[in-house]
């Protein structure tokens, strides 16, 4: 159920001498089949989910060069399958999310890391940081610097970050130490066009195997004694050769500029970011010319020295544009300078803020500052800044026009099998006063926004039951914990419900069962119906929660509110001591949506019989207290004007995109709230009896109304 790439990935095939056109996370899964990888693996998140979605539709050309696939059960397993390269010449790549992926799989590449690799061993994040993130704001480089492992981060340009893809594996090797590759969400959906070249085997691969195991060599594994001479390699050997290579194959670029008293250090992923801002001031081109002069940080750990002082070498001031917090090549350059005694003065974090994204406003805003504060020779720089504040004067005024504005938080999908849990959840709180309610990540954390507002704490991805371990000894009721299928395989099952059967605790587990890791994309999970290869694979939740031990288990289908309620409530109240899990059932519904449609389509073609059922408001019954809404949340769920003139508070209303889900009815009933919801079943391709069973239906309703059909068609 993955967003298919099967158009896109026929361009994995062009070779020598063609041009690839495309988006940069398809640019980046060419220039690893160019590098020669052995393995590919990953575990999806924003915004690097579609990568792993195009390896999937990419397998059939992928086993044609040999390469292994692997998607991962978490970012553990995914930066575990790196150990490949350690003894053996095979390249890897695994992708992820970051940071939290990177946490995951801290572990393992810190032992990766150590005793290092001697195939090219590159981990793809996605780097989720800025506005539209959905995860904590921190920065992949502090696992780069306490590991040794080099950052990579691309200029958003296609050839750039193939280049970078394609050298990164070669950094790797030459300096035997793993390599990330950061991708902003902007750089994997950035489109462009780069000289394509052949695909190659691995030196090994599954199509040419290894014959067998090298030599035991202990200084291959990441144990004592052999980790203090690994610290040394690393610091002795690793990191030069690393800042040789970068130099020698100008991994990082120079843009020459004419303000040659002042420059920028940007962050390579900033570079298009930090050029528009200074075309928009006079300063730059659309192509790409700079009047200052900047040096763009692909690599932008280990940095080397030499080309800090070089390009600072003769300036008054360099202006560092460092996205997020801490400021680490900020204080790399001060350092650095200090070190060789040049006293170029250092801005960045002052004219930039410490926190927050660099968008284009901000960077305008920090230009401004930098060069109103060092004044270079050859332009008027209280002019230029007092442009660079007008062109974006009209954002607080726009603000103020508006007024105050609601904001729009995101919700679950128009008929989401979860919403209807979190509807029980209020309603079992109604009765029994509200519950410790232990959130995770997945679409269930939508919950945690209004209509619902609930949650407690969200301690990470499959972490929902540990995190309530101690809030349950400590409390009168029980605590509730959420947990989507997709965070029980990640990580819940070890880390939350083993540890709570092993320490004998007490209190309600929740696993949300739909079908796949759908806020990713609803990828296929153990417990899926299907796979990639098309069978189940054959786990499933409930047998695994009996074998562990569980004893009180129901599974419950989430529409079936007043059944959740009740099942709440027994979880809730019951003597019976030990872990509740309630399995609620319902399969995703974008999912279902666009399984079904292209199924309905079918039929339609075949001449087949198709219905779908559609929600709608009485609005002469409706009394406008909305309860509704308030229960469900639903986004087709709306407002509109009463019909009755003598009443003014507006009536709800079942906007057009309603799928049928059935909660209005659910919730209706399990609420006692009204009879204002009716439901209706639209037939295309009727049926004879269909047809029949309407005219009798039309009929007895115009009897019952006294309407008199015939008459009205005279
Ligand atoms: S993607 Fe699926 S599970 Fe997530 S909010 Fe939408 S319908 Fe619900
Ligand atoms: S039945 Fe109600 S809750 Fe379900 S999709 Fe329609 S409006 Fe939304």
């Amino acid at each position: 159920m993955e967003r298919s790439f099967k158009k896109e990935v026929e361009a994995l095939r062009l070779g020598d001498g063609e041009t690839f056109r495309g988006e940069g996370i398809l640019a980046v899964t060419k220039a690893l089949l160019q590098s020669g990888v052995s393995y590919v693996g990953g575990y999806q998140g924003a915004p690097v989910s579609h990568l792993l979605d195009v390896l999937v539709d990419a397998e059939d050309m992928m086993s044609e060069l040999g390469v292994h696939l692997e998607t991962c059960s978490n970012e553990a397993s995914a930066a575990a399958m790196l150990g490949a390269s350690i003894n053996y010449p095979l390249r890897g790549a695994v992708t992820w999310k970051s940071i939290v992926g990177t946490n995951v799989a801290a572990d393992a590449l810190s032992n990766l890391s150590s005793p290092g690799v001697v195939g090219g061993a590159m981990i793809i994040l996605g780097e989720d940081y800025g506005e539209g993130a959905s995860v904590i704001q921190e920065r992949s480089y502090a696992y780069a610097l306490k590991s040794s492992m080099w950052l990579l981060d691309p200029r958003p340009d296609l050839p750039t970050i193939v280049r970078t893809v394609e050298k990164g594996f070669e950094l790797s090797e030459a300096s035997h130490a793993p390599v990330m590759l950061e991708l902003r969400i902007r750089a994997c959906h950035a489109t462009g066009e780069f000289a394509a070249k052949d695909n190659r085997k691995g030196v090994v691969s599954g199509l040419d195997k290894l014959p067998g195991p090298p030599k035991f060599e202990y200084g291959r594994l990441a144990h004592p004694p052999v980790i203090f001479t690994q610290e040394r390699m690393k610091v002795e050997e690793r990191i030069p050769a690393a800042r040789a290579f970068i130099r020698e194959h100008k991994l990082n670029e120079t843009i020459d500029g004419d303000l040659a008293d002042i420059g920028v250090i940007v962050m390579g992923g900033l570079t298009n970011s930090v050029l528009r801002a200074l075309e928009r001031m006079g300063l730059a081109d659309v192509f790409g010319a700079s009047r200052v002069p900047m040096l763009v940080l692909n690599v932008v750990y280990p940095l080397v020295p030499e080309e800090i002082t070089s390009f600072c070498a003769g300036k008054r001031a360099v202006f560092v544009v460092e996205e997020g917090f801490p400021d680490y090549i900020e204080q790399a350059v001060n350092v650095e300078l200090r070190r060789a005694d040049i006293q170029t003065k250092v801005y960045g974090k002052g004219p930039l803020p410490k926190a927050g994204e660099y968008a284009s406003d901000v960077l305008l805003e920090g230009l401004a500052g930098f060069l109103q504060a060092t004044r270079p020779s050859g332009i008027d720089a209280d002019t230029i800044a007092e442009k660079a504040r007008g062109l974006v004067a009209h954002k607080p005024k726009a603000a103020a026009a508006f007024g105050h504005l609601p904001p729009r938080p995101p919700a679950f999908c128009t008929g989401c099998p979860e919403r209807p849990v979190f509807s029980a959840l209020k309603l079992m709180q109604r009765e029994l006063g509200p519950a410790h309610i232990a959130a995770d990540i997945g679409c269930h954390a939508f919950a945690t926004f209004a209509p619902f507002s609930m949650g407690n704490s969200i301690l990470g991805y499959g972490m929902s039951l540990a995190s309530a371990a101690a809030v349950g000894p400590n409390m009168q009721k029980r605590p509730i914990a959420v947990m989507g299928d997709g965070g029980f395989w990640h990580n819940g099952l070890i880390t939350g419900v083993a540890s709570n059967l092993f320490n004998k605790g007490d209190g309600v587990l929740v696993v949300m069962q739909n079908g796949y890791t759908s806020a990713t994309g609803q990828q296929y999970m153990p417990s899926s119906k299907a796979s990639r290869s098309g069978a189940a694979p054959g786990m499933d939740i409930e047998q695994t929660l009996r074998s562990m031990g569980v004893k009180w288990m129901r599974t419950v289908r989430t529409y079936g509110v007043s059944k959740m309620v009740a099942t709440l409530k027994e979880a809730m109240k019951t003597a019976e001591r030990g872990l509740k899990v309630i399995i609620a059932d319902g399969e995703c519904m974008l999912a279902r949506q666009r399984r079904i449609r292209a199924e309905d389509a079918e039929k339609l073609k075949r001449g087949e019989r198709v219905t779908k059922a559609r929600y709608g408001v009485d609005d002469e019954i409706c009394t406008g207290d909305h309860s509704c809404i308030r229960l469900s949340g639903c986004p087709s769920l709306s407002v509109k004007p009463s019909p009755d003139p003598l009443r003014t508070d507006p009536v709800a209303t079942v906007v057009e995109s309603c799928v049928g889900c059935g909660l209005c009815g659910e919730v209706a009933h399990a609420a006692v709230l009204c009879p204002s919801f009716y439901r209706a079943e639209i037939v295309r391709n009727a049926t004879w009896r269909d047809r029949t069973l309407f005219a009798i239906r039309q009929r007895v309703i115009g009897w019952l109304g006294g309407y008199n059909a015939t008459k009205a068609a005279a």
